[in-house]
């Protein structure tokens, strides 16, 4: 596994390069270059001798219980991708390919019909892989799998019938109040100063510089090439500090997730994170609960106002706070707020549910996108590549992705209060620009465990319950409760 692991190490370091510094005439060698790598560490998983071994290791009375764990989850990802015929592989990445190519030309073009056909494709695809890796009650659980182990239909079904009915009339709500001011975020913020301010905030963390980096990429990212080599990327627009900020210190928390998987667990389950989800629970832990909280500024406005006291003389760290939670209806779901944003998701995922329950065909998808953004957001894009075409997953053949985005918030508001319950010190702490007690705590419960536990074990280990959209609300209603003044 470790050798597999060294296989795929080097084709992640290899795309990590070919976003951040990748010559632009070296692409075409470069997909050839990764396509090889990945190629031979599947051949060394699947055609290798690692089901003899597995066979072996599964009688092996004297392994302890991480390695069992280990045995059994290495087991179940053999039989996953042992369903995989080679032939289907290959039509699959062929289909993306082609379909990738076919998206950017029509986003450029802003003409779905040169996407459609190439979607229609990748559906069918996606649906035979459904068939392929069998399951229970709804093909579209095979998908949700995938990215998040476990998930299902019926826990989502009832997870997004509570943001339906709790949020969209609180965003109403929010709509009909005063609205609060974020203008002074979009002036001019020199590009060198935000770069080093960035770079501070993630010290500031816990991210280890020496096991790490940050980078400038087109779509911030993290990747984690093991535990010691964590690279993270941001990008800076000089007319908006926020894009920078909470692009860094959402990376930030993917990037401590990634440095506190223990490193003895290197190429092990063990040594992976749980799940999308959960991952996606670090990082919005750190951008939302503590990167958008009045505590979190009043320990970092001082520093921020000195580095642009010409853009910020006039604004507190109480303006500060308000701007950067302003909630507003917005095409992308990448800008969007902390609260509209699940209605970006909530539409993704209920188009993915038709299309995988034949209801729904890739030239019908432009209508129907358009009916449930006015339905939900009361917008209508203007264009196709602001609307229906603005994501690249579908373009991947990423069905059952996009709900995990969610749940990591969810997770992210239920794990954040018990953090509270548990350190009665830590709002004083987070006012102070210290977050060595909070890191601690998601090391002890979160990241040292690899993925010993699934998603709702971890969460109900941690929490006492399963997931609960519960704690997301009171955290919404409270936070933005006050800054609206409803009460
Ligand atoms: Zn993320």
């Amino acid at each position: 596994m470790q050798r597999i692991a060294d296989v795929t190490s080097a084709a992640a370091a290899l795309s990590w390069d070919q976003e951040t510094y990748l010559p632009s005439g070296a692409a075409g060698f470069r997909a050839g270059q990764l396509s090889t790598l990945m190629g031979i560490s599947h051949e060394m998983f699947i055609g290798g001798k690692t089901n003899e071994l597995l066979s072996d290791l599964k009688t092996n009375k004297s392994l302890s219980d991480k390695e069992q764990k280990n045995v059994e989850l290495i087991e179940e990802e053999y039989k996953k991708q042992n369903k995989y015929a080679t032939a289907f592989v290959e039509q699959m990445s062929q289909a993306v390919s082609a379909a990738f190519n076919a998206w950017q030309q029509a986003r450029k073009e802003n003409k779905y019909e040169i996407f459609s056909p190439h979607l229609e494709k990748l559906i069918s695809l996606k649906k035979q892989e459904c068939d392929l890796l069998g399951y229970e009650s709804h093909p579209y659980n095979a998908l949700l799998d995938l990215h998040e182990r476990k998930a299902t239909v019926a826990d989502l079904d009832v997870l997004f019938s509570n943001v339906k009915k709790e949020l969209v009339p609180f965003v109403k709500q929010i709509a009909n109040a005063k609205q609060v001011n974020n203008e002074f975020f979009f002036q001019h913020f020199d590009k060198n100063k935000q770069w080093d301010l960035g770079i501070d905030l993630l010290r500031q963390m816990g991210f280890d510089f020496n096991r790490g980096r940050q980078d400038i990429s087109m779509h911030p990212f993290t990747t984690g090439l093991s535990q010691n080599d964590v690279r993270v990327t941001t990008r800076i627009n000089e007319n908006d500090l926020a894009e920078m900020i909470w692009s860094c210190i959402h990376e930030g928390g993917h990037a401590l997730y990634e440095q506190g998987l223990p490193s003895d667990q290197y190429g092990m389950p063990l040594g992976e994170a749980v799940s999308l989800g959960i991952h996606e629970s670090q990082s919005r832990l750190w951008e939302n609960n503590v990167g958008r909280s009045l505590a979190y500024w009043k320990a970092n406005f001082k520093r921020v106002q000195d580095i642009f006291p010409e853009q910020l003389k006039k604004i507190t760290a109480a303006d500060f706070y308000q701007g950067m939670n302003r909630v507003e209806p917005s095409l992308i779901r990448t800008n969007a707020d902390e609260l509209t944003y699940h209605f970006h998701i909530m539409i993704r995922y209920e188009i993915e549910k038709a299309i995988f329950e034949d209801k729904l065909k890739a030239k019908e998808l432009p209508d129907y996108w358009n009916a449930k953004y006015k339905e939900y957001l009361d917008i209508e894009p203007p264009t196709y590549t602001q609307g229906v075409l603005q994501d690249v997953h579908w373009s991947h053949g990423s069905f059952g992705y996009f709900p995990t985005y969610s749940l990591g918030s969810f997770y992210a508001a239920q794990f954040f209060e018990q953090a509270k319950k548990d350190i009665p010190q830590l709002q004083e702490q987070i006012e102070s620009g210290d977050f060595s007690l909070l890191l601690n705590w998601l090391r002890k419960n979160i990241h040292i465990h690899g993925k010993y536990y699934t998603a709702s074990e971890l969460c109900e280990r941690i929490t006492g319950e399963k997931l609960n959209f519960k704690h997301f609300l009171t955290y919404a209603k409270n936070k933005f409760g006050t800054i609206y003044d409803l009460r």
